[in-house]
């Protein structure tokens, strides 16, 4: 708990602020404040008055006296206009002051709610005209709005999706938020904080930027306290360039340091490999204090992440992802593992970092396999969970393939909010929001296990299985038609497969059932109901999922 007892709900309108706000008060016993309503108090005149007589600007400026104020009140929870958080200033003070929750809802919900609810005097109730503007779906003008301000809102400490929760749930997470950290007053305002991991054991940071390894990583790392030595576990892929990054910065940041690099590839992420790297640190006698810097793809971030988790039983880590799966993926949410020679990620632990430093850069130098297998999860992201990404996948592929350094740092922060908020609702996939991270690894899993995780990479099976996932929705009655073939010219757009080649079906079929997703043989499913949003479901009939099986061979 922190001293700073302050909750800011930002978000569209529509979202449920000011009901959820107010609840949240109430449990809290603070006081509740909406921000709007002291808008027109203190600007002595209604909204639309503000805006007819002194515009826009005019508005803004009494809002950013507001967040001020609202800024010094003490025990406080305050429903905040949906463009409050675009402002920059807005922005920094509130995110400086205390705990600012993003309300969201999907499109459909906020236009429902919104077409319900009374006219009434806020800024937001200025959206409503346009939604009647004529020629205009008000749908879609909802959606663009949302998609407009997105960025701003994924900037909050954290996100509560309040599409299935009524009012005293929403009220609910926000609180156990709220008591589980309080106000991370460390890295607020920070313009390379993407998101906020919410776990049991505290919560944690996700900076991305374009060129920030070396000037940033040093930095970040003493602001946590640290007083320790750091020691980077890399492989020989990576190690020269940004394995040196890193050390350049840590020494700048007058923070001692040891190098240990392991062969790229997946062959590294065994016990051996763990046993090596347990010797080398007790040879370098690190102690509790101390920090492993896991500097790398996947492979490196899960082993050096087990490593850590165990090694005197847990030091600090740090994930600085290089490959784009371990940047939108494998870097957030505390998973852990070594493989075994009967299977991939069977020893493991989960295990959560003090920060992620995600220098988008570095997929400068990518290899085009890894980048695609990188981007079958970044899409899946966008196809299980957030149509907004879709749209951007779709209207700016082509720059996002070129690595356009904005956009792609953009998207990158995007797609790690989108795990960090799962994540956070599901630490230890309980609940199920984070097995809807599984979309297309049903039939993902069967293929790289009957492939001997030879033929295809991770990200390319998922690809497969998203178009199985699809295709088998669709017969189940879930998935739209025309979402099938949208999806597939997404997949195909981004260079990945739709179909397999070389495995019989059999095989994949046998490897589904003993996938560790399933249950007593009954394989699940996450199936999407529409771009954006995706489902669970059991007992799927086995004869459906044998024939799409048997579609998805070339
Ligand atoms: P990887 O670590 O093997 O990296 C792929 C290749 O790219 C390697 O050869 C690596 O040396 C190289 N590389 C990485 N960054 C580079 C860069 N910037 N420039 C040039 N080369 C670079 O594999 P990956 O695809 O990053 O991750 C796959 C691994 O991650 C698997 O072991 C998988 O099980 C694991 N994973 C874990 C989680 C999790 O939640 N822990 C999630 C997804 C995947």
């Amino acid at each position: 708990m922190t001293d700073r007892e302050r909750i800011f709900l930002v978000g569209f309108s529509g979202t449920g602020k000011s009901a959820v706000g107010r609840r949240v008060a109430r449990l809290l016993g603070w006081d509740f404040v909406d921000a709007d309503e002291l808008i027109v108090e203190r600007a002595g005149k209604p909204v639309e008055r503000i805006f007819a007589e002194d515009g826009e600007d005019g508005f803004r400026a009494v809002e950013r006296a507001v967040v001020t104020e609202l800024a010094a009140r003490e025990r406080s929870v305050a429903s905040m206009g949906g463009g409050t958080m675009v402002q920059n200033a807005c922005r920094s003070q509130m995110l400086d002051a205390g705990l600012v929750v993003t309300l969201d809802a999907r499109p459909e919900t906020i236009y429902a709610r919104l077409s319900s609810v009374p006219q009434g005097d806020s800024a937001e109730s200025m959206v409503r005209p346009m939604l009647s503007a004529e020629g205009r779906d008000p749908l879609e003008v909802v959606e663009s709005l949302k998609r407009e301000r997105q960025w701003a809102y994924a900037l909050a400490h954290l996100s509560v999706v309040t599409d299935g929760l009524t009012v005293e749930q929403a009220a609910h997470e926000v609180i156990r938020a709220w008591r589980r950290i309080g106000a991370p007053h460390t890295w607020h305002g920070d313009p390379l904080h993407a998101a906020t991991v919410i776990v049991d054991a505290g919560a944690y940071p996700i900076y991305v930027g374009w060129d920030v390894l070396e000037t940033e990583l040093g930095k970040r790392l003493s602001d946590t306290g640290f007083s320790g030595r750091a020691f980077i576990v890399s492989d020989s892929n990576v190690v020269n360039s940004y394995g040196r990054a890193a050390q350049r910065s840590l020494h700048r940041a007058g923070i001692e340091m040891g190098v240990f690099t392991v062969p790229p590839g997946e062959a590294s992420k065994t016990l051996a490999s763990a046993a090596a790297l347990y010797d080398w640190l007790a040879e370098q006698r690190v102690e509790r204090r101390d920090a492993i810097v896991a500097v790398g793809g996947g492979v490196v971030g899960d082993l050096a992440g087990f490593v850590a988790a165990t090694y005197l039983r847990g030091i600090r880590l740090v994930h600085v992802p290089t490959s784009l799966t371990a940047m939108v993926d494998s870097s957030i949410g505390g998973k852990t593992a070594v493989d075994l020679p009967v299977a991939k990620n069977l020893v493991g632990a989960f295990y959560h970092p003090a920060f992620v430093l995600t220098d988008v850069s570095a997929l400068r130098t990518l290899p085009g396999r890894a980048m695609r297998e990188g981007w079958a999860e970044a899409l899946k992201h966008g196809l299980a969970l957030e149509a907004e990404l879709v749209d951007v996948y779709e209207s700016k592929a082509e720059a996002l393939l070129a690595i356009d350094p904005e956009l792609t740092t953009e998207i990158v922060a995007r797609n790690a909010a989108v795990k960090a908020r799962i994540v956070t609702e599901d630490e230890r996939e309980t609940s199920g929001a984070r097995s809807l991270l599984n979309y297309g690894h049903t039939i993902g899993h069967g293929l790289e296990t009957a492939a001997r995780y030879e033929g295809y990479l991770h990200g390319e099976a998922v690809a497969v299985g998203m178009v199985g996932a699809a295709r088998l929705g669709m017969a189940h009655g879930v998935t739209p038609a025309e979402l099938v073939e949208r999806q597939a010219a997404l997949l195909r757009r981004f260079g990945l497969p739709t179909s397999y080649a070389g495995v019989g079906r059999d095989a994949i079929l046998e490897a589904m059932t003993r996938d560790k997703k399933s249950v007593a043989g009954d394989v699940s499913w996450v199936f999407l109901e529409a771009i954006g949003r995706a489902s669970l479901h059991r007992r799927v009939p086995p004869d459906l999922v044998a024939q799409v099986v048997a579609e998805l061979a070339e």
